[in-house]
């Protein structure tokens, strides 16, 4: 059975002391602590609110995770964090290919598929982002695109740990926009994207939706069968809402 994931991206927001705040009321949520059996919850908290981030969860079932790593585990990269640091502090996760930083970062999907095989290579789970942009679907090229990120990232990754990541789709023009996609247009990307898996034997990946998510819409696009939770960004940065969205991927688990 496919696992279920609800994940929270908080980007560069809250300090060290927001994070402990926001991770301690997450943790104490009903719908959180019904959520073990049947959905996984993760945050994404900022680098240098990791450490709160890992207090505050201690000895619960919330997972943290990082926003990116380097793809090598040490050496001469200024500036870069290691995921074999970032699993030794006892994170579970780490995105890779975030839409943000293929954009201002210029990542390619070469370097997306190496960071998630050394993410894995050091016990992380990476979450890898994948969508097309605006023009892109204007243009009638969403599979082509999403379907080329896949390839390419687990040309680079290796299919052994694409079967072992959780990929997001986030079309581009849902990111932060209030836009998500319609539950059919995400389904059917989500669909697009598990028969791509499945050439390889990876079609039980969790494959989330990431773009607007809100309590309001994510029913509909939890009812969708290729839809296996979430990665949400604005809304995760509040704990009701992120809480209950979490309580809505609980009923649609059940
Ligand atoms: C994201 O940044 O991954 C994201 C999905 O953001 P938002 O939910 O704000 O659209």
């Amino acid at each position: 059975m496919r696992t279920k994931v609800i994940a929270g991206n908080w980007k560069m927001n809250t300090n060290p002391e927001d994070a402990t705040e926001l991770v301690k009321k997450i943790v104490s949520s009903a719908s959180v602590q019904l959520a073990p059996s049947l959905v996984r919850v993760v945050v994404c908290p900022p680098y240098l609110s990791l450490a709160n981030a890992l207090i505050a969860a201690g000895g619960t079932s919330v997972s943290i995770g990082a926003q990116n790593c380097h793809h090598e585990e040490k050496g001469a990269y200024t500036g870069e964090v290691s995921p074999v640091v970032l699993a030794g502090m006892g994170l579970g996760y780490v995105i890779v290919g975030h839409s943000e930083r293929r954009r201002y970062q210029l990542e390619s999907n070469e370097i997306i598929g190496r960071k998630a095989a050394r993410a894995h290579e050091c016990g992380l789970t990476p979450i890898i982002c994948v969508g097309e942009t605006l023009d892109e679907r204007e243009d009638d090229i969403t599979t082509d695109v999403i379907g080329t990120q896949i390839r390419l990232i687990t040309a680079s990754a290796g299919e052994d740990v694409v079967k072992a990541s959780v990929i997001a789709y986030e079309p581009v023009w849902a990111i932060g926009t209030g836009r998500a996609a319609t539950p059919l247009q995400a389904q059917d990307a989500h669909a697009f994207i598990r028969s791509e898996l499945h050439i390889f034997g990876a079609q039980d990946v969790s494959i989330l939706y990431g773009g607007s998510v809100t309590d309001e819409n994510a029913s509909l696009l939890f009812s969708c069968p290729d839809i296996d939770g979430a990665l949400v960004g604005g809304a995760s940065l509040n704990a009701d809402s992120f809480c209950s969205i979490v309580g809505v991927a609980n009923e649609a688990a059940r």
